[in-house]
């Protein structure tokens, strides 16, 4: 009897051995399952060794029993503890793997910015609406009439010769003036402004204008301008300096003088070049820079008093109101205040570009 015991304890010893082993030396939760299945299924060293209760005297199966369970404790406590040693280990693992530290501050989102077009658009608008402007829009396919005709350019006018127009198709004949073009200049909004403002009224358009170009480093077929009109009892060239002479000062924050030479446009009389005293280098002792070609002015706009024609196009008694108009060149004003020296830049989609703004 003592000797069954002996040989049950010492059987039992053994399979304890290997199985603390086995268990100790899996690597992974794989390994762990494969050395469970190994060690409590049926046919396995812990079973054999309870089956060997059946063939055992009846005094010495309580020993065996009792070994048995041991055995099986000490197994199930060992891969208990493994499991959780090995989870801890794939968790460390998966942290140093994405680097993970929660202290960080989260990753930032890609975000757009406004289009530097936007931003100097907006600033006029600004400024303008500030003097009491209202800001009006038109159509970019416009009619030849209110982009030509209206405005003292009849068909056989040479100014028209100015204008690289790009026209729209039409299936049907159509009457002259009443054919469709994308509009060359945002004048005709003077017009479409002249038949639907109450008088007297002041008006900005800032807008899209196209022209069958040639396009290089200051031409493009779609550009950027900004109409400026006004017109009451009383108006005169002194109001029109007077405006843009407020404007330019909220815009670069500096007081800038402006000059007027003679120009030539059909749709304004007298007509004017209105230059502004470069921006750039009007405060250093030695003038003239890069921007203003050494010359100190920069031609900003044409301008003038609306031609009596336009005014009564528009269904407005010449003698008795009078107004301005001005075109201020958008694109080149953006490119004046950030120094960008390729227009196509600001029609481009590169983001190399437009992200410094
Ligand atoms: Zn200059």
């Amino acid at each position: 009897m003592a000797e069954v015991d002996g040989q049950v304890s010492e059987q039992a010893g053994a399979i304890r051995v290997r199985a603390l082993a086995a268990i100790e030396g899996a690597e992974a939760m794989e390994d762990l399952q494969r050395v469970e299945r190994e060690f409590t299924a049926k046919n396995g060293p812990v079973g054999a060794l309870l089956a060997s209760i059946k063939t055992a005297p009846p005094l010495e199966r309580r020993g065996i029993g009792q070994a048995v369970n041991e055995l099986k404790g000490a197994i199930t406590c060992a891969l208990e503890q493994r499991r959780e040693a090995l989870a801890a280990d794939r968790l460390a693992a998966e942290r140093r793997a994405d680097d993970f530290d929660p202290t960080l501050p989260a990753a930032s989102l890609d975000v757009g910015s406004l289009h530097p077009l936007t931003h100097v658009v907006r600033r006029l608008e600004e400024i303008f609406t500030q003097m009491g402007y209202a800001v009006l829009d038109g159509p970019e396919v416009e009619l030849e009439f209110y982009n030509f005709d209206s405005l003292n350019i009849p068909g056989d006018h040479p100014a028209r010769e100015h204008f690289d127009t790009f026209w729209c198709r039409s299936e049907a004949p159509e009457a002259a003036s009443a054919r469709l073009l994308m509009r060359t200049h945002t004048s005709p909004v003077q017009m479409r402004a002249l038949e639907r403002m109450e008088l007297p009224f002041r008006a900005i358009v800032p807008g899209r204008c196209f022209r069958n170009e040639t396009t290089d480093a200051s031409h493009e077929h779609t550009f950027h301008q900004m109409e400026g009109l006004v017109v009451g009892e009383g108006i005169t060239v002194g109001h029109m300096m007077g405006a843009m002479k407020t404007f330019l000062r909220e815009l670069f924050q500096k007081d800038l003088e402006v000059r007027l030479r003679p120009g030539y446009f059909p749709f304004v009389e007298p007509g004017f070049e209105l230059d502004v005293r470069c921006p750039f280098c009007a405060d250093r002792k030695t003038r003239g820079c890069s921007v203003c070609k050494r010359s100190t002015w920069i031609e900003l706009c044409p301008s003038g008093m609306v031609h009596p024609v336009v005014l009564r196009h528009g269904g407005v008694d010449p003698e008795r109101y009078t107004g301005f108009a001005f075109g201020l060149g958008l694109s080149r004003l953006v490119m004046l205040r950030f120094g960008i020296d390729d227009i196509r830049h600001l029609l481009g989609c590169d983001l190399r570009f437009l992200s410094q703004f």
